[in-house]
């Protein structure tokens, strides 16, 4: 479980303040597939960067299990996000001379205990491209790559920053039942940030950004009674 406690974020770029984050206080269960919506500016990936470490909170504390986040140090914030974290971002960030195959290994290669990379070639429909390179993949195809390569780590959670932003409405809808059914699947948290307004049906939780503040936290009690 992922609490945060009276988290706030303040930017300052020379004597400019920018409050990204106002005192949120939210709490994402193991298991959870999580929505994070707003309009542009809203704290969105703000909130998403404090969660996963990738950007340090102004004051307040966020935890995971009995593990205090906000008071490692920047060596052990590295460490934790590698052992469990997985991202997933609008660039498919695939490296371009190897194939789907050794794309996807290279999630693998950072753990111990991955996740079978044949069976994850399999879940993401991409099969019969294992051998292929980036270049001769459609968006939709590379994002599911890029999908099965954080899978591949196992890690906990999973982040996606607006996962389906250069893809089509038929590719993103996609995308987001592929994260939507390896949260089923594997048990995977995913937190999920999207434009995409329709996707609030799959979610558990559906958090409402504006202005730096949650203005609205939903819990689907449809799929929660089908867990
Ligand atoms: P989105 O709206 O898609 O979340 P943005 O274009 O707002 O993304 O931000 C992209 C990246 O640039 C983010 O990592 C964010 O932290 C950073 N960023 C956003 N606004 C600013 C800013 N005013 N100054 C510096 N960096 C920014
Ligand atoms: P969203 O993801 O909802 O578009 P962001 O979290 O990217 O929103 O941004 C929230 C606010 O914080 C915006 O006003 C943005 O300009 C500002 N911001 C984000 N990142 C930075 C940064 N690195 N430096 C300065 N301001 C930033």
């Amino acid at each position: 479980m992922i609490r945060l406690e009276h988290v706030s974020k303040i930017y300052k770029t020379g004597d400019v303040e920018t409050t990204a984050l106002k005192n949120v206080d939210v709490t994402i269960q193991d298991g959870a597939f999580v929505v994070i919506l707003g309009p542009s500016g809203s704290g969105k990936s703000t909130l998403l960067n404090v969660i996963s470490g990738l950007d340090t909170v102004t004051s307040g504390t966020i935890t995971f299990d009995d593990i205090v986040l906000t008071d490692l140090t920047p060596e052990q914030m590295t460490a934790f996000r590698r052992d469990h974290l997985g991202f997933i971002f609008q660039q498919y960030n695939l490296l371009q001379n190897l194939t789907v195959y050794e794309n996807i290994q290279i999630g693998a290669d950072l753990t111990d205990d991955p996740l079978p990379i044949d069976e994850l070639l399999d879940q993401v429909g991409l099969k019969g491209a294992r051998d292929k390179y980036p270049y001769q993949l459609s968006g939709g195809e590379q994002q599911r790559v890029s999908v099965a390569r954080s899978l591949a780590k196992n890690p906990s959670i999973v982040f996606c920053d607006e996962p389906t932003g250069s893809l089509d409405e038929d590719n993103s809808k996609k995308v987001l039942e592929l994260l939507e059914r390896l949260n089923e699947k594997y048990r995977k948290t995913v937190v999920v940030i999207t434009h995409n307004t329709g996707i609030g049906a799959m979610a558990d939780d559906v958090i409402k950004m504006n202005s730096g503040r949650i203005v609205e936290l939903t819990h689907n009690p449809v799929k929660q009674a089908a867990h």
